[in-house]
């Protein structure tokens, strides 16, 4: 399951983190994850929970944070947010593009009691 292994990869960082800032709770984590990730946010909570139970960021709320899919065009330079996967520059029409956002996932914040 890949939600699985995201939900153990942020566990891992925030246990790091609550270790050297010496906190005992994690309330929150807010994510940052792109339109296009491809990152199921309901099943990533649902693995996060049973990832965390008895950890320090046990019970810890996941917030999440869209980030839009925006591309660059090749041709012309233009910058877009592309919706319904239309992928062509609105601008000049052109179809080479280069993804600019959208596919990340990262912690943005960590909220410690
Ligand atoms: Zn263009």
């Amino acid at each position: 399951m890949h939600e699985m292994s995201i939900a153990l990869n942020i566990l891992e960082i925030v246990k790091e983190e609550s270790i050297e800032q010496r906190v005992e709770r994690v309330t929150e984590i807010r994510l940052a994850i792109g339109e296009i990730s491809g990152v199921a946010r309901q099943s990533l909570e649902f693995c996060f929970s049973i990832a965390s139970k008895g950890t320090v960021a046990d019970g810890a709320e996941l917030v999440f944070e869209n980030i839009p899919f925006r591309a660059e065009c090749l041709a012309c330079g233009s910058i877009f947010r592309v919706r319904d996967y239309k992928i062509s520059c609105p601008d000049c029409g052109s179809k080479e593009i280069r993804t600019v956002s959208g596919t990340e996932l990262f912690i943005r914040d960590i909220e410690v009691e």
